[in-house]
């Protein structure tokens, strides 16, 4: 598909379900009802089928946690065998991934993200509102001896210190897992929070490693800059979507586990969309993708447009 400012939309975050083990400040309203939504695996099928016939072949599984869900192999493996279909992928906080790993490569899951904001345990714990750091590690490790592709997502908010960040960075001097931090988007009770400057993560990084050396490849599905350092096996990535708009590059739309399709994480309320009916959900994807706005308006005084946490959408 391409949508009305000649953008190629090839990517879709799909969450399957809202449900979350953890309750993370910046991502989950505090005072939130219990999150209920899960998208059937039939329907599930559906959307794909119909997305990877208009083009679509890259595909995130998100939530809530997906790996809630106890048919998340299955939703791998039926979402893989789709015609069309190229790369499957998966982000998670990495609690449930230790068991989880192995079946999830054998169904032929391209590569997984690890939203892993700290290695200090009362940092991580303070952040998730009480989540345990030992599971998540463990995660890490067997996603890694799976041999998936495994980067390591980070949310610099400003609670975490530059040390925080740095202890994080290493993680990609010793293994090939590529390290990204995601700037903070004033998003749910993201609005009323903040982060570190990506120019300040950047500046410490070098001060700490070395130059970061950009790299020209694209990793993954989306537009982060990605940096190598002398002696690292893994590269260091940045997704600033305020501070460097890219959305004249955004390649992607986003379908939330209550059936609406998103064409921006910001400005878009998303259209309900009709499973029932194949030639329907086409054309209202088409007729959505047409209407995809050219950019978000996070800074200016429309920031606060969209009304879902990040929890509901799914990053
Ligand atoms: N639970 C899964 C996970 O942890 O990856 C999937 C859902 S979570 C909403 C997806 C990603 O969104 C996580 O990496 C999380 O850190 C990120 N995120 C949540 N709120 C955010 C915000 N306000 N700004 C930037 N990223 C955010």
């Amino acid at each position: 598909m391409i949508d009305s400012f000649g953008r190629t939309i090839d990517y879709a975050r799909l969450s399957v379900t809202e449900l979350c083990n953890l309750h993370c400040v910046y991502c989950r309203p505090y005072e939130e009802s219990p999150p209920c939504h899960s998208m059937p695996l039939k329907d599930i099928t559906t959307i794909v089928e119909v997305l990877a016939k208009l083009g679509v072949t890259k595909y995130k599984i998100t939530g809530g946690e997906p790996t809630l869900r106890a048919d998340i192999v299955e939703i791998v493996s039926t979402i893989k065998a789709v015609k069309g279909v190229k790369n499957v992928t998966l982000t998670t906080n990495g609690l449930l991934l230790d068991k989880l790993s192995a079946p999830l490569g054998q169904a032929g899951l391209d590569a997984i993200n690890v939203s892993l904001d700290s290695l200090d345990p009362n940092s991580y714990r303070r952040l998730t509102r009480n989540g345990r750091l030992e599971p998540v590690l463990a995660g890490l490790e067997a996603a890694y001896n799976a041999r998936i592709p495994v980067k390591i997502n980070c949310v610099p908010h400003s609670s975490l210190t530059e040390q925080d960040l740095l202890d994080l960075a290493m993680v990609a001097k010793e293994r090939s897992i590529h390290v990204r931090f995601i700037e903070l988007m004033p998003i749910g009770p993201a609005g009323e929070l903040t982060g570190h400057a990506p120019d300040s993560i950047f500046a410490a990084i070098e001060r700490r490693f070395g130059p970061l050396t950009p790299t020209t490849l694209a990793y993954g599905n989306g537009p982060a800059s990605y940096y190598s350092l002398d002696g690292f096996k893994g590269l260091i990535g940045f997704l600033s979507a305020l501070n460097s708009c890219f959305c004249e590059r955004c390649n992607r739309i986003r379908v939330t586990s209550d059936g609406y399709l998103k064409t921006c994480l910001h400005l878009d309320k998303g259209k309900k969309l009709n499973m029932a009916d194949k030639e329907d959900l086409e054309q209202t994807i088409l007729k959505a993708v047409q209407q995809k706005p050219k950019r978000h308006l996070f800074n200016t005084p429309d920031a606060r447009a969209c009304d879902r946490p990040m929890n509901r959408i799914g990053g």
